[in-house]
């Protein structure tokens, strides 16, 4: 099955219990026994709904796994994945990961005795400096947020698999459409489904998938125990987003290439980072690893005045965080998103205050065109 077929005819389309073509949403808390402890599948629905369930087997045969589980939110399942780790465990991390990932590492999981390291996973080198004994894990998002900086994800995943690593991959930006890690050989995927997934910017969710039974088993006992399960109705509103992720991924493309070349010959701005042009460091690779470049940019204008001037002017870029969904968006990483990151911190990282970024919505590429152009005079 091609990719645009398996997010209609993927996991469980019909519902087996009445053939509604849209799986109806389950609004049940509990099930009958039919004796005690014989039920039909379902007991209580922190430990399974069948709406939930529908949504983790799509999720499951998109990602090419062994078993998918849906969460409150993108950070619920990644808390999920990191609880397989114990006390006294070590963890590398993606330096320039989603600003709520580097929190729940440094704030929360720190509390719990697991210590971590954040590397340039894009540099070989530096993962065999940073790896120590009690390193359990490898936590990679590609392309990352905002700076697109793409990881190699196989020779990753052989550098874990030697050393009898978990390699984690939080896959939001590629999405399943454009880039499959465990293709690659990562163990676990993760999402913020709240993102392209749902698509519409009307559901916070999120998504993990396993390469291995085993570990599905391990994670939904986990899941089980901690409880941020996503509810019915988000599950069918997600489901319903992604049947169209494949259309949307191909408008957002189109339109965030169109975007970048344009900023890339514009004289008000510095640098622009987009896996999709040919210039950008990982470009041979993203075109390698990946189906597509996606539809985030970012780009430097210098200044927090001068961003703050652009943000004034457009017309069509809501200023918003998140991203992913059909209305582009607009917003400055340094005061929005990542302003949990010490201001150090996101220098070194190349996070300026007058950085930029973009999440390209499927309007018309010409009326965005001209408003980017517009706002930057
Ligand atoms: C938004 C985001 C998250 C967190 O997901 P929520 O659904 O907001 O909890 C994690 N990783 C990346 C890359 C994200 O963009």
């Amino acid at each position: 099955m091609n990719k645009k077929t398996k997010l209609i005819h993927g996991g469980t389309p019909i519902d087996p219990h009445t053939g509604a073509v849209s799986v109806p949403i389950y609004q049940a808390s509990t099930y009958k026994q039919d004796e005690a402890g014989v039920h039909r599948g379902y007991e209580y629905s922190r430990t399974g709904n069948p709406t939930r369930h529908a949504l983790e087997e799509l999720i499951r045969d998109l990602e090419g796994g062994a078993r998918g589980l849906a969460f409150s939110s993108g950070m619920a399942a990644i808390h999920t994945v990191l609880s397989l780790l114990n006390s006294g465990d070590h963890l590398l991390v993606t330096d320039d990961v989603y600003g709520g990932t580097y929190r729940i590492v440094t704030r929360v999981l720190n509390r719990l005795g697991i210590e971590a390291t954040f590397v340039d996973t894009t540099d070989p080198a530096g993962l065999d400096e940073a790896v120590k004994p009690a390193t359990k894990a490898l936590f990679v998002e590609t392309p990352t947020n905002p700076l697109l900086k793409v990881t190699d994800l196989a020779a990753a995943a052989a550098w874990a698999k030697e050393r009898g690593l978990l390699l984690i991959v939080d896959n939001t930006f590629g999405t399943p459409y454009w880039q499959t890690p465990l293709a690659w050989g990562a163990d676990i995927v993760v999402h913020s489904a709240t993102k392209y997934l749902g698509g519409h910017s009307d559901v916070v969710a999120g998504l993990a998938v396993t390469a291995d039974a085993k570990l599905g088993e391990e994670l939904h006992y986990i899941q089980n125990a901690v409880g941020g399960v996503l509810g019915s109705h988000d599950s069918w509103l997600l489901m319903r987003g992604m049947k169209t992720l494949g259309l949307r991924m191909e408008a957002h493309e189109a339109n965030a290439r169109a975007i970048a070349e344009f900023l890339a010959g514009h004289p008000a701005v510095r640098n622009v980072y987009y896996p999709g042009l040919p210039d950008h460091p990982q470009h041979e690779l993203a075109k390698r690893q990946s189906d597509g470049f996606g539809g985030m940019i970012a780009f430097d204008v210098g200044s927090a005045e001068r961003a703050d001037r652009v943000l004034k002017r457009v017309r069509y870029f809501t200023l918003a965080e998140s991203l992913g969904a059909v209305e582009s968006l607009i917003s400055v990483p340094a005061r929005m998103t990542h302003a949990s990151i010490p201001k150090e911190r996101r220098e070194t990282l190349g996070i300026t205050d007058g950085l930029i970024r973009i999440s390209a919505g499927i309007e018309d590429k010409d009326d965005l065109l001209a408003d980017l152009a517009q706002s930057l005079e």
